[in-house]
């Protein structure tokens, strides 16, 4: 560990949230010199203190390892690079605009390559009103189904997670541009792009 590094990245931690550092050593049960000491780089955290501080600082442990954040350039942070995760330990899922450090159930997650659409995956795409209205006849059964839908156009993401047994369907509001990406619960992510009918399809929804 090198001490000054760690250091000025505790500081920078603590101010980012506004605290004092006898604030800090209080949660920590600690002395605030012994905060003072850390952050002049006098001297490392234990390192039985590092899962305690990486919670209340809401950082990895590693991260205060190396004493960097090393965050992501800014212009990562778009829709074109929008990346989903899903566990394979629980089935969360997950998306981040650009590179993220994701885990869940203790594992770092890879995020999804998705694919371009099969024809037994394909969705059926409609207008309804204001709306898309997204039908499939992929089977929705415990052991295969789409576990969530989402509409992603240049500033939005409209998520929609589904559940086994549900009905095969699912209503976005239309945007201008924008692709679909679902998830099949046994061959992954895949894409879709929405392409506008050239004569808008009127569909009526039967009555409930
Ligand atoms: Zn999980
Ligand atoms: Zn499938």
């Amino acid at each position: 560990m090198d001490c000054s590094k760690v250091g000025s990245l505790l500081l920078s931690l603590r101010q980012e949230r506004g605290w004092t550092q006898k604030q800090l050593a209080d949660v920590l049960n600690l002395s605030d010199r012994t905060i003072s000491k850390w952050e002049r780089g006098l001297g490392c955290p234990d390192v039985s203190l590092l899962p305690e501080l990486s919670a209340v600082l809401a950082v990895d442990i590693e991260k205060i390892l190396l004493g960097d954040l090393q965050p992501n350039d800014e212009e990562v942070g778009n829709m074109k690079k929008l990346k989903f995760y899903v566990c394979p330990q629980c089935g969360s899922a997950m998306f981040a605009m650009g590179e993220a450090e994701i885990s869940c159930c203790g594992r770092p997650l890879q995020p999804l390559a998705a694919q371009e659409v099969s024809a037994e995956h394909s969705l059926n795409v409609a207008e309804v009103e204001e709306d898309y209205y997204l039908t499939w006849q992929h089977e929705m059964s415990k052991q295969h189904y789409l576990a969530f839908v989402a509409y992603v156009t240049y500033d939005r993401v409209l998520f929609i997670k589904l559940y086994p047994e549900q009905a095969p369907e699912v209503r976005f509001p239309r945007q201008q541009h924008g692709e679909i990406y679902f998830y099949c619960s046994q061959h992954g992510l895949m894409k879709q792009r929405i392409a506008r009918p050239d004569k808008p399809r009127k569909v009526r929804l039967p009555e409930v």
